[in-house]
C-alpha cells in the first residue's frame, strides 16, 4: 500500500489541499488563466492543487511565503512594463527564493513532471533551514510583445506582459547547460530563472555551469544572498514569444477553452 506523506515534512498528514500558485495572487489576478494539462490534452481554467500538504506546512511553515509573494505582486508583478523599462527592485533573498521554490515544487508535482531536484530543498522552502549551496537565481525584466494590428504607428502594438503566469521547465543550451536543470517562475514582466544541480557536482562546476545562463540571457541579473537591491533593465525578450510554439501546437485545445469560457 501507497502511504501518503507529506511533500514538505513528511508527516502522515492529516494531508490538505494546497495552491500550486498562492490563492492571495490567484484572488489578485481574477483567476482568468487558461492552463493546458499534458494529461488530458485539454485547458481548463480551474486552480492547479495540490494535494500532499500537511496541515501544519500548509497553514503555518509556508502561508508566510505566500503572503510574500502577494505583498511583491502588489508592489512590483502587478505592474507590467513598457520598452526601456529600468526598476530597483528590492527584496527579502530568502522569502523571494523561497516563495518561487515553492512554486516550481508545487508545480512540478501537479504536473507529474521530475521534482527530485526540488525536493531536495523541502527544508529550505518549509523553514529556511539547510540553504543550498548550489541554486542559482537570476531575475529578469522582459519586453513587451510587439503584435501586427491595424491602424497602429507602424501597423505594430506594443503587448504587455499583463495577468500573466507561468511556473515551467526550461533548457539551458550552453556548453554545460545540460549538467544543470532550469526552471522558470515568470509573473507579468518579472521572470526568474531557477538553476539546479542535474547531478552531484563540485561547487566550481555548478557555478560555471550556473554563470553560463547569467551570460546567455541577455539582460538577467544574478539574486544572491548578500543583496536587497538590484537594478533591471528591460531584457530583449518578450514574455509571450516563448510560449508561441506551445500555443500553436495545442490551438485547438486553447480555442475550445476560450470558445466556452468567454461564450
Ligand atoms: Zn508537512
Amino acid at each position: 500500500m501507497c502511504v501518503k506523506a507529506c511533500a514538505y515534512c513528511g508527516s502522515a498528514g492529516p494531508l490538505t489541499k494546497d495552491h500550486v500558485w498562492p490563492e492571495c495572487f490567484l484572488e489578485r489576478t481574477g483567476r482568468r488563466a487558461a492552463h493546458f494539462s499534458h494529461q488530458s490534452g485539454r485547458v481548463h481554467g480551474a486552480d492547479y492543487v495540490v494535494q500532499d500538504v500537511c496541515e501544519t506546512c500548509n497553514n503555518v511553515s509556508l502561508s508566510p511565503l505566500d503572503d510574500y509573494f502577494c505583498r511583491l505582486y502588489d508592489e512590483y508583478f502587478a505592474h507590467a512594463h513598457g520598452f526601456g523599462a529600468v526598476v530597483t527592485f528590492c527584496f527579502d533573498y530568502h522569502f523571494l527564493v523561497r516563495s518561487l521554490l515553492k512554486i516550481a515544487y508545487n508545480s512540478a508535482r501537479s504536473a507529474g513532471s521530475d521534482d527530485s531536484y526540488l525536493r531536495e530543498l523541502r527544508s529550505y522552502i518549509r523553514d529556511g533551514s539547510s540553504v543550498p549551496r548550489q541554486l542559482a537565481v537570476f531575475a529578469e525584466l522582459v519586453s513587451p510583445t510587439l503584435v501586427k494590428e491595424t491602424g497602429a504607428p507602424g501597423g505594430m502594438r506594443a503587448q504587455l506582459p499583463e495577468n500573466f503566469y507561468r511556473s515551467a521547465i526550461t533548457q539551458l543550451f550552453t556548453p554545460n547547460g545540460s549538467r544543470v536543470c532550469t526552471r522558470i517562475v515568470a509573473v507579468g514582466s518579472y521572470y526568474f530563472h531557477l538553476t539546479f544541480p542535474a547531478a552531484p557536482m563540485a561547487d566550481s562546476a555548478f557555478d560555471e555551469a550556473a554563470n553560463e545562463l547569467g551570460t546567455h540571457i541577455d539582460g538577467v541579473v544574478q539574486v544572491t544572498s548578500t543583496m536587497n537591491e538590484i537594478t533591471l533593465h528591460s531584457s530583449s525578450q518578450d514574455a509571450i514569444s516563448s510560449i508561441v510554439p506551445h500555443i500553436q501546437q495545442h490551438h485547438d485545445a486553447y480555442r475550445t477553452f476560450f470558445d466556452r469560457r468567454d461564450s
